[in-house]
């Protein structure tokens, strides 16, 4: 009976020492998954002049899907739609956001 115990400690040491390898290869796995939402979101606030979307209000930070360029100014955008907005009439949403 001891040695029947015995034996069953050693299978849980066994695999509790084999669970920290597991954890480890999980860990780096969401790492690079980390790494690689970066790339997907191209535009940063730290490329666009405006701290929020001039024709929605939302703020840039938020996540910028569209950008365009007016007097030499980048401007970001939450969607494609928004930034047709402001093409419509750059100077107007400009002049109402400052
Ligand atoms: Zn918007």
């Amino acid at each position: 009976m001891k040695l029947l115990f015995t034996l069953f400690a050693f299978a849980m040491m066994a695999s509790a020492c084999n669970q920290p390898a597991s954890e480890n290869k999980s860990a780096s796995d969401e790492k690079t998954s980390e790494m690689a939402a970066p790339a997907a979101n191209k535009y940063t606030t730290d490329m666009v002049v405006n701290t929020k979307d001039y024709s929605c209000g939302m703020p840039t930070s938020a996540g910028i899907s569209d950008t365009c360029h007016y007097e030499g100014k980048a401007y970001g955008f939450c969607s494609a739609e928004c930034k047709a907005e402001f093409q419509k009439d750059p100077a107007k949403f400009i002049a109402s956001n400052q």
